[in-house]
């Protein structure tokens, strides 16, 4: 997969703008640019880490092309650690166009996507957790996801993994190379101290493996149906949520915008809103239809917001809503509470039980007056978490593939744990211990095939 020629590509967004940048790397960079470029004052011609100012020529017709900037970045001091060119000119497609097929004609070849980055990976700059951040960070739509891409780019998840992977080679070395068992069964006290390594790094190994479980969903978004029967303010509510946060620019990937679906962000996590439109606006549709409409909302949904006008009295509906709502993934926001309650003494069951009580989850929030609100925001990301209680700063697994590693060296570390414990050959453990290492270094990389890399890389926007 990795060839040592010189690539280029142009790095900015297609489309106008004040600056577009056309990035060569490899061995013949600096020569090929040197070819197309007129430095405004010589002298200064190669000297790396300095912007130059000067003019592309058309080697073909003398003609200038454009203005430019040049940053000549001397391997291995560069992104992709070979030598590296960026050429600044106008941010104009035709201009950005020519350069590149100039700069093809003096022997280039077009960047794959992600072969940047690849290379950058390659030549050890970066891990592959830290490759596949990059493409997070440029992905992002909300600060917050950024943020997390921001953390992974700075190497924390390897980090993170690196005292737990060293502990198990430590391990693994000890079990290969200790006398004593070349000849006999592993002693008791031995056995212990081993169950006691291991169980410190699968502890630690879970706790990032559970943070998927939010993770996922601050990567891809999570799917919220706003039910409850007409007028109850679901659209209040909604508008309350997304508050500061309209900012989601473009969709998230792999989904299409429809009639069904809104994307937006709660406190940066995206979220589409599973539109229950057939509700919300016929008043007089006939009410089955309207339950229909929502029971196939609800079953999409990630978290179902069971809104409940607390200003009026439970109908029928509500009651049913409540009913076809599954309780685990469900919140009841009782809204309007700034008005006189008339809903309250509805709120006990015949036996004097509140709902609150009878129903985990219920908050009482007043979409008029914003009241409540950052407990439901609380509850929405809690129900997100599952038991696993995640720290929002804390290093989040965002990857599904990252995700599957890890779990799959708990799954093999669970496995040697259970073989120590029944006095099973070394041989055999170590088999497991090794496994369970080869599984960490596919999340850093090191151990990974061509396909699988080709096809993360494959995933990135050219030019990077
Ligand atoms: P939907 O049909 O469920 O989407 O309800 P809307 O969001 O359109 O709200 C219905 C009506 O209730 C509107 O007149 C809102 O202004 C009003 N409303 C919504 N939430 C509240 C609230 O918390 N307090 C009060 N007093 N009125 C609210």
């Amino acid at each position: 997969m990795y060839s040592d020629d010189t690539i280029a590509a142009i790095s900015t967004p297609p489309g106008r703008g004040g600056i577009g940048v056309v990035r060569l790397s490899g061995p013949d960079s600096l020569k090929i640019a040197t070819l197309l470029f007129r430095p405004e004052s010589a002298g200064e011609a190669g000297v790396p880490n300095r912007a130059q100012f000067g003019r592309i020529i058309d080697p073909a017709t003398a003609e200038i092309v454009d203005e430019v900037l040049l940053t000549y970045f001397k391997a291995p001091r560069s992104y992709t650690g070979e030598d590296v060119v960026e050429i600044s000119c106008h941010g104009s497609p035709i201009i950005l166009a020519r350069l590149l097929q100039i700069a093809i004609e003096k022997g280039v070849r077009v960047a794959e996507p992600g072969e940047f980055t690849f290379r950058a990976f390659f030549n050890k700059r970066i891990d592959l957790a830290q490759a596949q951040a990059v493409r997070d960070v440029i992905n992002a739509q909300t600060q917050y996801q950024a943020r997390v891409a921001t953390k992974q780019l700075e190497g924390e998840l390897s980090l993170r993994l690196t005292p737990l992977k060293d502990a198990l080679v430590e391990i693994i070395v000890h079990l290969e190379t200790s006398v004593e068992f070349v000849e006999e069964d592993i002693s008791p006290e031995t056995a212990s101290a081993l169950l006691a390594k291991l169980a410190g790094v699968t502890d630690a190994l879970t706790a990032i493996a559970n943070s998927f479980t939010f993770g996922r969903y601050v990567k891809e978004g999570f799917d919220l149906a706003i039910v409850g029967r007409p007028n109850v303010g679901k659209s209040s509510v909604f508008n309350r949520l997304i508050g500061s946060d309209r900012a989601i620019v473009t969709e998230l990937p792999g989904t299409t915008r429809d009639a069904l679906y809104e994307t937006t962000s709660i406190n940066g996590v995206p979220v589409r809103l599973i539109d229950t439109a057939g509700i919300r606006e016929t008043v007089d549709l006939v009410e089955s239809i309207g339950i229909t409409r929502s029971r196939s909302a609800i079953a999409d949904a990630d978290i179902s917001l069971l809104v409940v006008d607390a200003s009026s009295p439970l109908r029928k509906e509500d009651l049913e809503l409540l009913d076809s709502v599954p309780e685990a993934r469900r919140i009841i926001a009782l809204n309007k509470t700034d008005l006189p309650n008339l809903l309250d003494e509805q709120l006990y069951d015949e036996t004097g039980v509140h709902l609150a009580e009878l129903h985990a989850n219920v908050v009482s929030i007043s979409a008029l007056t914003g009241s409540g609100f950052e407990e439901l925001t609380a509850k929405i990301f809690e129900r997100l978490s599952g038991d696993a209680a995640t720290e929002r700063d804390d290093i989040m697994l965002t990857d599904a593939r990252q995700h599957a590693a890890i779990r799959k060296a708990v799954g093999l570390l669970n496995d040697a744990r259970e073989l120590v414990s029944q006095g099973e050959l070394e041989e055999i453990i170590l088999l497991r211990l090794h496994g369970a290492l080869v599984a960490l270094g596919e999340i850093t990389g090191e151990t990974l095939t061509e396909d699988i890399l080709g096809q993360i890389f494959s995933t990135f926007c050219i030019g990077k």
